[in-house]
């Protein structure tokens, strides 16, 4: 029986599991993919105390944190949560369960498909969610990059680093981007950028062929020879997993209170799955210490002892 399990292994969750351990509380943490959202970044330029920090050696720091405050990690998913009569929590992955007094949800969120037809066909043959993970296999190819946000713009300058030619597709003429940005991108010689039009589909059977392109405006269809289809058009909660234990948003993002606490006693939830206008490391990092801080103040009040929630 752990005092604490945590569901995902972002910047939430590496935290949540630090502050939980240093409570001493028997923490494991079960994450499908070690950094979550941070694999998809490159440099970490807003992270306090460091200038410039590689978002992979920032989750290997976390996690070697972690490890030395004696949390385990499995990496894994968790299918099911349970709760029992006493209170407690069985949490399933396909293969194994595991039981706790607690539970922190820190699963963040993820990308949203294009739900076009060959994206799912395509996926991993050359359709990608992950600019900095995915760009270095298009080296001197031909890549697409859809969406009008700062993500997508980030990643179409990613990409004209290393693809010998990028295309820019935004359903609109309006980019919701930083103006410097949105300046750097339309400066690169190697980045041709589509307004007012979409995506219908992705082709190829092996591997991404090209891409069929229509202009809303003009009604004009073309088909474009490209390697790399890169979609990039928000991120979205997916939170069904916990959907009879909490309280959700339209967006599915889960609703919390200031101690992170949901309408179910011992569940509590950090980073950016939860309700909540900015998605930011320092502001799940924050998040993850407050539910820790709860959990472990939880316990405490529940078999009748002192309550010392403070970590210094
Ligand atoms: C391209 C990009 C660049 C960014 N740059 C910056 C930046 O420079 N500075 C900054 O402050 N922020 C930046 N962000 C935002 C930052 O990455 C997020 O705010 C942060 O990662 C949120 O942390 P989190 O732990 O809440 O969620 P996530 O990082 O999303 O981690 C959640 C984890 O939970 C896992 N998970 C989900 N469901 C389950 C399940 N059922 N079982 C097991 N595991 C599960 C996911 O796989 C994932 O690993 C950037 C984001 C992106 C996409």
């Amino acid at each position: 029986m752990y005092d604490v399990i945590i569901i995902g292994s972002g910047p939430a969750g590496m935290t949540a599991g630090i502050y939980a351990a240093r409570r001493e509380m028997k923490t494991l943490i079960i994450g499908k993919e070690l950094g979550g959202q941070l694999v998809w970044a490159s440099e970490i330029e807003n992270y306090p105390g460091f200038d410039n920090i590689s978002a992979f050696d920032l989750i290997d720091k976390m996690k070697e944190q972690a490890l030395k405050f004696k949390v385990e990690i499995e990496n894994d998913e968790v299918k099911k949560i349970e709760k029992t009569p006493e209170g407690s929590f069985i949490l399933y992955t396909n293969k194994k369960s595991f039981s706790a007094k607690t539970v922190i949800i820190a699963m963040g969120l993820s990308p949203r498909r294009l739900a076009v037809p060959g994206e799912t066909e395509l996926s991993g043959k050359g359709v990608s969610y992950c600019a900095n993970c995915d760009g270095p296999f298009f080296r001197n190819k031909k890549v697409v990059v859809i969406g009008g946000g700062n993500s997508a713009l980030d990643a179409a300058e990613v990409l004209s680093k290393i693809a010998s030619q990028v295309y820019l597709v935004h359903r609109n003429d309006k980019f919701r981007a930083f103006d410097v940005l949105l300046k750097e991108v339309k400066e690169k010689e190697n980045i041709e950028i589509f307004t007012n039009s979409e995506i219908k589909k992705i082709n190829g059977t092996e591997k991404v062929d090209s891409i069929s392109l229509y202009n809303v405006k003009t009604k004009e269809e073309k088909e474009i020879e490209v390697d790399g289809v890169f979609i990039e058009v928000g991120r979205i909660a997916s939170t069904d997993l916990v959907i009879d234990f909490v309280d959700r948003n339209e967006k599915n993002q889960i609703i919390v209170n200031t101690k992170m606490e949901t309408k179910t006693p011992g569940l509590f939830v950090a980073g950016d799955v939860c309700e909540g206008e900015f998605k930011q490391i320092t502001i799940a990092t924050g998040q993850g210490t407050i539910a820790a801080l709860s959990a472990y103040q939880y316990l405490q009040l529940k078999e009748g002892k002192n309550v010392v929630a403070r970590d210094y």
